[in-house]
């Protein structure tokens, strides 16, 4: 398969776990006989520094011709007291923008040898692997009318919370999809009980069901989900919701996983002719500038979103899987970076990029 990927490695450790991440893209190319097509852009206060822009056009024009971005971090020190349009996250806003990605997944898996570091009992969370899909640009964060109106002590402060059948529609169809190459089971989250958006969002989600008999479809109140995560995290597959409650119960499935130099994301839109989904994928942490430049950032986050990529925007299972694999053999093997606090003497950024490759073989 031709795999044509853009890598914005970004500021601080981005521009270190990309490097990590992208050694091994390729080993998984050569391994499995894949045709890897690397481009690399400008994004974040790099790209500042060099153009004036945190989403240089080219950027955008490289974006828009590959099959998928992996993206590092953003974010410099220097650029704190900027103003919001000349800051290097403003690339961030852009880059999801132009690639018109709907959807933020978060896997949330949890590896034995990371058990501990778990806040909840090891038999409860042993064995989860979910992913949460979140609505990425409906709802109340964007619906109007908005703000606030009033003097003190009469102020009135209103938000809108909307969604169009459409925005439902195609989300739930994502969930089904990604469910469908999964362990077949979709929880679909709303507050049917009391908000009309959510009788429209459980109504559509119903109907896009009839179209993937062999998904398991469940409806759950966001209230129970929340409990039931930390409850039984093991019976969620794919978790679906809207913007604001994905918002919230992500980072809730964040914690189950332990240490944020874990955790990877994907930001996916619609799908290209060759039925690749448009996605960004990087991992959830920042560009850490009290560690950055000193080899010792954990790439496993950003290595997790290239198992991410394989899986969501080429359906190489066995890819994402082999990778997947490597890195519990990286952890169960304790050469791991220091955040996740290795017995011995903690490994290298490289290290650790250098053992999930000689891992996948
Ligand atoms: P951060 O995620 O960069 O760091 C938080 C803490 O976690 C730090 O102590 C850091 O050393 C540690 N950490 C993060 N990733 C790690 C890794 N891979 N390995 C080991 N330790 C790791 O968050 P922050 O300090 O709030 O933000 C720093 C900069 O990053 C800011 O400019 C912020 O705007 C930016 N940021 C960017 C993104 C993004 O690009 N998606 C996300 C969050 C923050």
């Amino acid at each position: 398969m031709q795999l044509n990927i853009l890598v914005l490695p970004g500021d601080g450790i981005g521009t270190e776990v990309t490097r990590e991440a992208v050694r091994v893209l390729t080993r998984v190319a050569t391994r499995y006989n894949h045709t890897l097509n690397l481009s690399e852009g400008l994004l974040g206060g790099v790209a500042i520094h060099k153009t004036g822009q945190a989403m240089p056009d080219e950027t955008a024009r490289l974006a828009q011709d590959a099959d998928a971005t992996l993206m590092g971090a953003v974010g410099l020190p220097e650029f704190d007291n900027a103003p919001p349009a000349q800051r290097p996250e403003r690339g961030l806003l852009g880059i999801r923008a132009i690639l018109g990605v709907y959807a933020n997944l978060r896997p949330v898996r949890t590896y034995k040898a990371l058990i501990d570091s778990s806040p909840l009992k090891n038999h409860l969370v042993e064995g989860t692997d979910m992913i949460i899909v979140r609505e990425l640009t409906g709802g109340i964060y964007y619906g109007t009318p908005r703000g606030i109106t009033g003097e003190a002590p009469n102020e009135h402060a209103v938000n809108t919370m909307a969604y169009s059948r459409h925005e439902i529609d195609r989300i739930a169809r994502m969930a089904f999809e990604l469910a469908s190459k999964r362990r077949k089971k979709v929880s679909s989250v709303d507050k049917s009980n009391v908000l009309e958006t959510s009788q429209l969002w459980r109504k559509v989600v119903t109907e896009v069901a009839a179209d993937y008999p062999t998904v398991e479809l469940e409806h759950i109140l966001v209230d129970n989900c929340a409990m039931q995560l930390v409850l039984n995290p093991r019976r969620f597959d794919v978790v679906v919701t809207e913007n604001m409650f994905g918002d919230i119960l992500s980072d809730e499935g964040a914690v189950l996983a332990g240490s944020i130099g874990m955790l990877p994301s994907a930001s996916i839109g619609g799908k290209r002719p060759s039925g690749a989904w448009v996605g960004l994928y990087e991992p959830v942490h920042g560009s850490a500038p009290d560690i950055a430049g000193q080899n010792k950032a954990n790439p496993l986050g950003a290595i997790g979103s290239v198992a991410a990529m394989l899986e969501y925007s080429f359906g190489l299972m066995e890819e994402a899987a082999a990778v997947n694999r490597a890195m519990e053999a990286v952890l169960n093997s304790g050469r791991v970076t220091a955040d996740l606090k290795p017995p011995g003497a903690p490994a290298t950024t490289e290290q650790v990029g250098q053992s999930v490759c000689e891992a996948i073989g």
